[in-house]
């Protein structure tokens, strides 16, 4: 079987590799489709610590694809059973499992990676945790969003998201638009904030009630609190792009008392400063969401079945596997492609 593997920054080769054989509890599934994901993209520019220690590794984990053998121990998933998963599972014992703080555990390991290939063997911990069956109707394209819409659902219990709510989202890549999609959803009144048409064009048709667009001339923070209740701010900011400056930003459109949730994870070693009078006399609640836990992707799985839940508008374009180096440099800017939001590979 043909597999995609990292060698470095900027070095993928898809070589032949032989096929896996599931071991207890492990399953073997060939790859329908693979979305190719941020993380992905930065893992190629600038390697993860990870990876780069297992090099040449494996890697992509938004996946969907057909059981083709279950190992010993697996009950759950036969041969023929269209499938997908979360990339990790909690092992339900360690100090931050035993907190409910699953997205913390300490043993997340074996992470999933290995998607960009014919053929993907899930770890025993994900296929007993956070595997599911797609519904007969659901087009693998969608059921493969299951990880990274896990992750925004875990994201959207920062703060009280729902009717009465605004919500400012700041970053409207693939994540910032899953979240503009998933808290209208929630009945809340969106504000996407972005800087491309397609993009902001999108996050309307998801059901942002209001699109400011940062190349606009003039001040787009005074834009945005003209569009909160008496100009006071919003009152959830969702940071979704993952640099110190927008995390700044994102401080700075929250009314008093509000929340901002900093969704996107910066370089190692940044570092973000707040203003201290704002943080404790505006009693600014100033937090994270990182990962996801088994609740988020059963979650998941209701979500994706909305009939309105807009993989067809994510997945702009796709590839083969030969090709995967393109959409993974489209997304590190190094190469321009019109109109591209988000990319399925196809083996
Ligand atoms: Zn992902
Ligand atoms: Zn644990």
């Amino acid at each position: 079987m043909r597999q995609a593997l990292f060698h470095g920054p900027g070095a993928v080769r898809l070589v032949e590799v032989p096929m896996p054989v599931p071991g207890p509890g492990e399953v073997l599934v060939k790859v329908e489709v693979a979305l190719v994901c941020g993380t992905d993209a930065k893992t190629f520019r600038r390697g993860h610590p990870l990876l780069l220690e297992h090099a040449p590794a494996p890697f992509g984990h938004e996946y969907c694809g057909v059981v083709v053998e279950v190992g010993t121990e697996v009950t759950a998933f036969a041969a023929g059973d269209r499938v997908a998963s979360a990339n990790s599972a909690p092992c339900g014992r360690c100090f931050f499992c035993r907190r409910d703080q699953f997205s913390l555990c300490e043993h997340l390991q074996p992470l999933l990676n290995g998607a960009y290939a014919d053929y993907l063997l899930v770890p025993a911990p994900i296929v007993a945790v956070n595997m599911f069956k797609v519904p007969k109707r659901m087009a693998p394209g969608r059921a493969a969003f299951l990880e990274p819409l896990a992750c925004v659902l875990k994201g959207l219990e920062v703060g009280e998201i729902g009717p009465g709510t605004t919500v400012g989202v700041v970053g409207l890549g693939p994540i910032g638009l899953l979240m503009v999609y998933a808290a209208s959803h929630r009945g809340a009144r969106v504000i996407a904030v972005g800087r491309n048409d397609l993009k902001l064009e999108t996050a309307g048709r998801l059901g942002a009630g209001a699109l400011v667009d940062l190349r606009e001339p003039g001040d787009a923070l005074e834009r945005i609190l003209e569009l909160t209740d008496e100009g006071r701010g919003v009152d959830v900011a969702i940071e979704a792009v993952g640099r110190p400056e927008v995390w700044d930003f994102a401080v700075s459109m929250v009314r008093r008392g509000g929340v901002v949730n900093f969704f996107g994870g910066c370089e190692e070693g940044s570092v973000a400063c707040v203003d201290t009078y704002r943080l404790h006399y505006e009693e600014l609640h100033l937090t994270a969401a990182f990962h996801h836990t088994p609740r988020h992707v059963r979650m998941a799985m209701d979500v994706l079945a909305n009939r309105d839940f807009p993989d067809e508008a994510l997945t702009t374009h796709r590839y083969t596997l030969e090709e995967l180096v393109t959409p993974l440099r489209v997304m590190n800017k190094e190469l321009a492609v019109e109109g591209f939001i988000k990319a399925a590979v196809t083996p």
